[in-house]
């Protein structure tokens, strides 16, 4: 057999078992994605050799196949496939294609419910059957489960016979709940909504599927006969005549430039839906039109399914990486083969810590999914057994640091594996770049690079070095020219000017984080006033617990700490706090006691620096617009939030206005 015989098998078998994993078992081993790309690999492979081709490829097949324990009923017309798109180019060469065969056309832009399709047979207006797709030609009869759907009209207002078809959902608040009340049962959780609405309606206790509370969208009719309808659009709304539930987000658009933009649209919003979405629907609106281009023998050659980017995907992990923190801590990241997820490519995922790794079981060498949603991290979801390739071994971490050879400890009651070596050099270079971090000293410039440059060159060994470079020692740098010498000394020139705060969060002592800096350096105005304090003392402070006050007390305590603070004396560095005290100063009127939100990509500064700034004046930054919301301030690409600001008439800012109101303020 030859080699590209060999792989049509393989996929034809892949594509097969994961059919039925998908359509029969409702429990799918590997992402749409994954499918997808194998599905487009034999399309591929099938094109260019057409020999190839069978009739029983899974290219030509719709869905799964009828299961055994419903009845089985053919369905009067087939109920078939969608073509796919996945990008912009594919969906302007539909539209080409289509243009060239009946000339101009208008579309109907509908939302892909993430459900499974259904056909409901009516008789002198009563419904009397409804079927799964099946494998298209023969379906499921399931009429009793469908029944119990209140979005099904039993009767309609017009005594028609016709079949009508749409998709059965679930609403995701229902899908989360039933996922809650499995776990507490002890079962196994549905993988998504999808696959719980298609479980839930093909199980055969109609009691059970009452209780799953699934709903239908309706959005064809199989015989226009009695309808007065000449496009998708006047069908639709025929359809809401009758009493049907039908999609109300659906648009007519002009042109393709217009489906892009619903596209845009609703990429953007699907998830403000109460409902999941897998794509767009796009469909020749002119029913003359739809009938001129016919079918393929899987699809209606006058729609397709515009996808969108996957949030799933498959990858091979090949190898782990280990990262030591400023703080000691040994964390696992996957080195994955690079993969496009959610519109990024992804090649590295945390694992966080060995207890993860042995309970999903993830070896180096596996194929496993990766979850990527929105601007979420990426995260590995599980490993693909049935593909894990031989002499695969369980993962271990390392007994001793990778970077000083010292033995790694587990403290009592953490997961997290620590190196406790003081001068640990993965440690110490670690601490280095968070202290000229943006909410430490924010020196620019500085980046990780050259911080490892230095360190490896002997040049710094310690925090209060970076004060002594010197033209000399940075000049010789690998991509360092006079002029960026320059701007860097001068950055560190200015940082020496920091308020307190800055030098305590960049000294990285255990536990305490930018508030809890700001808090001790408004408290005690200098470090020489925290050289005296007492843990009990600062157990008074709100939000200072044990572990805290402890972890200051004795790093200010140590000798070398003591040493490395009168280093950087020496250099001037500014050791007392220059803020507002929010005890003398009220704050600006326009931010006192205000509930502000912010959202969008701010340039000018990070959210985190604007948040902590209008605490500063006196604001309680919360995360989501409500009609008690005094104030938004959007930056670029603003989504859902800035919506809500428009819809309750919350006052927004853009970052320029609100950076032009802090250099008022600040003069
Ligand atoms: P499809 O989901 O790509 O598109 C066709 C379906 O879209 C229709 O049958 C209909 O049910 C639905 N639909 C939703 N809204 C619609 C609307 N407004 N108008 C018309 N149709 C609408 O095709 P498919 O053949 O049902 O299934 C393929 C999908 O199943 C792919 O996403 C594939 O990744 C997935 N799949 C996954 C696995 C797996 O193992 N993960 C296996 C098989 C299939």
């Amino acid at each position: 057999m030859s080699q590209l015989q060999e792989r049509v098998e393989t996929l034809h078998e892949l594509l097969n078992q994961y059919s039925y994993e998908y359509y029969v078992q409702d429990n799918p081993s590997v992402p749409d994605s994954e499918y997808d790309k194998l599905l487009r690999e034999l399309i591929d492979l099938e094109e260019a050799h057409p020999e190839f081709r069978s009739p029983d490829s899974p290219t030509v097949r719709v869905g799964g196949q009828a299961q055994s324990t419903f009845e089985k009923v053919n369905h009067d017309t087939p109920m078939l496939s969608l073509g796919n798109a996945f990008n912009e180019e594919e969906l302007r060469k539909f539209d080409q294609r289509i243009r060239e065969q009946v000339g101009q056309v208008e579309y109907m832009c509908e939302l892909k419910i993430d459900g499974l399709a259904v056909s409901l047979k009516y008789e002198n207006g009563r419904f009397v059957q409804g079927l799964t797709r099946g494998d298209g030609t023969t379906g499921e009869d399931i009429t009793e489960n469908l029944r119990t759907i209140h979005a099904i009209p039993l009767k309609i207002k017009e005594p028609l016979t016709f079949e009508v078809r749409g998709e059965a959902y679930m609403p995701r608040q229902s899908f989360l709940s039933l996922n809650e009340e499995k776990e507490a049962n002890g079962e196994q959780p549905f993988a998504n909504p999808r696959n719980a609405a298609a479980g839930s309606l093909r199980q055969l206790n109609s009691k059970l599927a009452a209780k799953r509370k699934l709903s239908v969208f309706l959005y064809s009719v199989n015989d226009f006969t009695h309808f007065n309808a000449e496009t998708q659009s006047e069908a639709l709304d025929e359809l809401d005549q009758l009493g049907y539930k039908t999609n109300q987000e659906r648009q007519r658009v002009d042109n393709i430039d217009e489906v892009l933009a619903y596209i845009e649209k609703w990429t953007e919003h699907r998830e403000e839906l109460p409902y999941d979405i897998d794509g767009i629907v796009i469909k020749v609106n002119n029913l003359e039109q739809q009938q001129e281009m016919g079918f393929t023998q899987k699809s209606p050659r006058w729609a397709i399914a515009y996808k969108f980017p996957a949030e799933e995907v498959v990858t091979t992990l090949t190898d782990i990486e280990l990262s030591i923190g400023r703080t000691g801590v040994v964390t696992p990241t996957a080195i994955l083969e690079p993969v496009r997820v959610a519109g990024t490519t992804v090649s590295r995922a945390s694992l966080h810590n060995e207890d993860l790794i042995h309970e999903k079981d993830i070896r180096i060498g596996d194929s496993v999914v990766i979850k990527k949603a929105g601007d979420i991290i990426p995260e590995v979801i599980k490993p693909i057994l049935d593909r894990r390739p031989e002499g695969t071994e369980t993962y271990h971490m390392p007994t001793h640091c990778p970077s000083c050879g010292h033995e790694l400890v587990r403290i009592e009651g953490e997961v997290a594996l620590r190196c406790i070596n003081p001068k640990c050099q993965a440690q110490l270079v670690e601490g280095l770049i968070h202290f000229v971090s943006r909410q430490a000293m924010n020196i620019d410039g500085l980046g990780e690079k050259i911080i490892h440059q230095l360190y490896e060159h002997n040049v710094i060994r310690d925090i209060a070095d970076i004060y002594y470079l010197t033209e000399e020692d940075l000049l010789p740098l690998e991509r360092m020219g006079a002029k960026k010498v320059e701007n860097l000394l001068e950055a560190i020139e200015r940082s020496k000017a920091n308020s307190l705060e800055h030098l305590l969060f960049g000294l990285g002592i255990r536990h305490l984080g930018v508030k809890a800096s700001q808090v001790l350096a408004e408290k005690y105005g200098s470090i020489d006033h925290l050289f005296h304090v007492t843990e009990d003392e600062l157990m008074e402070i709100p939000d200072f617990g044990h572990k805290l006050a402890q972890s200051v007390v004795t790093y200010l305590e140590n000798d070398d700490i003591i040493a490395l603070i009168n280093k950087l004396k020496d250099k001037d560095v500014n050791m007392d706090y220059k803020g507002v005290k929010r005890t003398e100063v009220d704050g600006h009127p326009d931010f006192k006691d205000k509930t502000i939100v912010l959202t969008g990509k701010l340039h000018q500064m990070t959210r985190k620096e604007a948040s902590n700034w209008l605490e500063l004046q006196g604001a309680k930054v919360t995360s989501s617009v409500t009609k008690k919301t005094d104030l938004v301030i959007a930056g670029e690409d603003a989504g859902s939030k800035l919506d809500k600001a428009k819809k309750f008439d919350t006052p927004i800012w853009s970052e320029e206005d609100f950076v032009d109101k802090q250099k008022e303020i600040e003069g």
